[in-house]
């Protein structure tokens, strides 16, 4: 799994720093994830091929998240594309971009679809060879998912010096990978587990932003590898985090102890602040494993 962050700060664009999106590759699949302004000029700076990306993920529509869309849909109407889009999000964002398109007369060359998301319990919105792909609601102050990116489990890994005791034909291999007994020509049976080992657990990625401190999240993303979790403000401004839908680093900290996850990666982080250091000092006093996002950066997990 690779994740490469296209911008990581809230709110306002700067000359040097992006809103949110981020490009998460699973096994040659690629999936965008939200779309703030500047999303395109991204995904050429860090050479992510337009062509590879066919499913778009925006969290919530608050501008800083989504405001990219629009143009990237024009950029690749423009590029001649012809692979399908699409585009999940919330209730709304249909309306929003095909308005657009309408009134510039610029309808899409290529097959762009929508998903409207509307529920406040976590379903599956996408389910691919490799990935499944499910909506995490999160705690903000319009309706807002995160999504949880899983890796599909993999088959069972084949004992060769076990497989090659037995009179086994190879058209066999690929049932005793997903997990069926051998059957021997004289009618003999070998069980599975003598012939396989359980495969690498699968890997997952979720990714929260924009939310509240929200610990009902946790069930769902526990023991993940790699969990991005917006921090929005530092522990100096805690009385800003809750009405603003918001959490602190200290918070991001504690979700990821709790999900007992591998990895934290911190991001959405407030303009306000000089450096994003100290957002890595807090979320380390409740939580060991800490990374902070930033733009251009990226993460193999
Ligand atoms: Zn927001």
């Amino acid at each position: 799994m690779k994740l490469t962050i296209l911008g990581c700060y809230a709110a306002t664009p700067r000359t040097f720093t992006n809103p949110t999106s981020q490009v998460l590759e699973i096994n040659n699949e690629v999936f965008l994830i939200d779309c703030g302004e500047g999303t395109q000029v991204e995904l050429r700076r860090n050479k992510v091929k337009f062509g590879k990306i066919k499913h778009v993920f925006i969290s919530h529509l608050h501008g800083d998240h989504f405001y990219g869309l629009i143009g990237l849909i024009s950029t690749f109407m423009l590029l001649n594309r012809k692979t399908e889009l699409h585009v999940y999000g919330p209730k709304g964002i249909k309306e929003i971009i095909t308005l657009q398109l309408k009134f510039s007369n610029s309808w899409t060359g290529y097959p762009l679809y929508f998903h409207e998301l509307s529920s406040t319990a976590p379903e599956i919105i996408l389910t691919t060879k490799k990935v499944i792909v499910e909506t995490i609601p999160l705690k903000h102050r319009i309706y807002c998912n995160g999504f949880l990116f899983r890796e599909q489990p993999k088959p069972r890994k084949l004992l060769m010096e076990e497989v090659a005791k037995y009179p086994i034909d190879v058209a066999y291999y690929k049932g005793i990978k997903k997990g069926k007994n051998a059957v021997l020509p004289d009618g003999t049976i070998i069980p599975n587990k003598q012939l396989t080992a359980d495969p690498e657990p699968p890997k997952s990625y979720a990714f929260c932003s924009d939310t509240a401190y929200h610990p009902e999240i946790v069930e769902q993303i526990e023991k993940g590898t790699a969990l991005y979790h917006e921090s929005t403000f530092l522990e100096e401004h805690a009385y800003l985090a809750a009405p603003t839908g918001h959490s602190t680093a200290r918070e991001a900290g504690a979700i990821a102890r709790a999900a007992n996850v591998e990895q934290l990666v911190l991001g959405h982080f407030s303009t306000r602040y000089d450096s994003i250091l100290p957002f890595k000092a807090e979320a380390e006093d409740v939580f060991s494993q800490v990374v902070l996002a930033d733009d251009g950066k990226s993460f193999n997990f």
